[in-house]
């Protein structure tokens, strides 16, 4: 019988589980203390639980999930990049980025993804498997190690590495109450951001739980023939479509939309562009983050220098749209979402 992952397990659900082994509820309170606040590889490190229980423990449950496979860090910004190696042999990566005394985790919903967005590294090799609630768990837990131990803590949590977090929906919403429990990571929904490429159905379904997580939706452009160039989902879900989705889910959750532009050169970052953008947002209550694009070999596109990517945000502050660029978080560690996994499958020669 597979073993139960035990950080994909809520606390009741633990409480539940150890009742059924004839334990008391704080027993339960004891696990996750030991898991959540005090970040414990093993059940070995558990010592006010009783050898008996750690034995079990051990037999019937996993409690770590993923292992770091390699490690990156940007002296020049503090980022650091995990490459985590998963029970079946699969990889993923994580981004800690450090803001003044604060931390945010970028974590990957899936192995590869299989939406093809032309800018991507993470879409090369396609989507190999979902990853389970408490795999993503695992991704936050070894990010808070490293927070810790740069004297700080997560407050924040994006779904904005590898994968479409909507196309494994069920998973990445039960990873979203995981994280948010008081008794496990405490990250408050408001903390939390989901990125979608834009997958309408998945939208709307969000919307309708009520939860008050920030939708970061990638646009890249601002019209349907050029998003389709660059993003094949376009094709399913047209801007016509894509917009008012976005519309009910800040009706819903009363949350501003964020819509994520990465700036491409000479393909989407024209003064032109940023007027139709301003065209096609006219009305909405949104907050546009530009991103210039961290290049990808493989793709030969590039970003555009700073003053273009200026000029561009100027266009949309001017007509009254909150507009930022996204700061460099370290182009020297491949921080492009997939492109440190991609790196490693290319050098191990499982991808040409
Ligand atoms: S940008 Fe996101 S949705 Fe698009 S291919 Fe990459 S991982 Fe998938």
């Amino acid at each position: 019988m597979e073993k139960i992952k035990l950080k994909g397990l809520s606390f009741t659900e633990l409480a539940e589980l150890i009742a059924t082994w004839g334990e008391a509820r704080y027993r339960a309170d004891q696990i996750y203390t030991w898991v959540f606040r005090h970040l414990v590889r093993s059940y070995a490190e558990m010592t006010n639980l009783p050898v008996w229980l750690r034995a079990r423990l051990e037999e019937d449950t996993v409690l770590e999930t993923t292992t770091v496979a390699r490690r990156e860090f940007s002296p020049a910004t503090g980022t650091v990049k995990l490459l985590f190696s998963l029970l079946d042999g699969q990889a993923v990566e994580g981004v800690l980025m450090r803001y003044r005394n604060w931390f945010s985790a970028c974590i990957s919903s899936q192995v590869g993804c299989r939406m093809g967005c032309r800018f991507c590294a993470s879409t090369l090799g396609g989507l190999a498997r979902n990853l389970e609630a408490a795999e993503m768990v695992d991704e936050v837990v070894a990010l808070e190690r490293e927070a810790r131990g740069a004297g700080g803590r997560i407050r924040s949590v994006v779904l904005m590495g590898t994968g479409e977090p909507l196309d494994n929906y069920d998973n990445v919403l039960r990873f979203i109450h995981l994280i948010a429990q008081p008794q496990g990571l405490g990250i408050g929904y408001r903390r939390i951001t989901l990125s979608t490429c834009g997958l309408v159905p998945g939208i709307r379904r969000l919307a309708r739980e009520g939860l008050p997580i920030t939708l970061s939706v990638s646009l890249h452009a601002p019209n349907d023939e050029l998003r389709e160039r660059l993003m094949p989902v376009n094709r399913s879900y047209p801007l016509t479509e894509l917009l008012p989705a976005c519309r009910e889910y800040a009706e819903q959750t009363g949350r501003r939309v964020t819509f994520e532009y990465a700036l491409i050169a000479g393909v989407n970052d024209s003064l032109e562009h940023a007027r139709e953008l301003v065209g096609l947002l006219q009305g909405f209550t949104a907050h546009v983050n530009l991103i210039p694009l961290n290049p990808v070999v493989e793709r030969k596109l590039k970003r555009p220098n700073p003053r273009r990517v200026s000029a561009f945000a100027a266009v949309l502050k001017a007509r009254g749209i909150p507009t930022t660029v996204r700061r460099e978080l370290g182009t020297d560690i491949s921080a492009a979402c997939g492109q440190l996994r991609h790196q490693v499958l290319k050098d191990e020669g499982m991808l040409r």
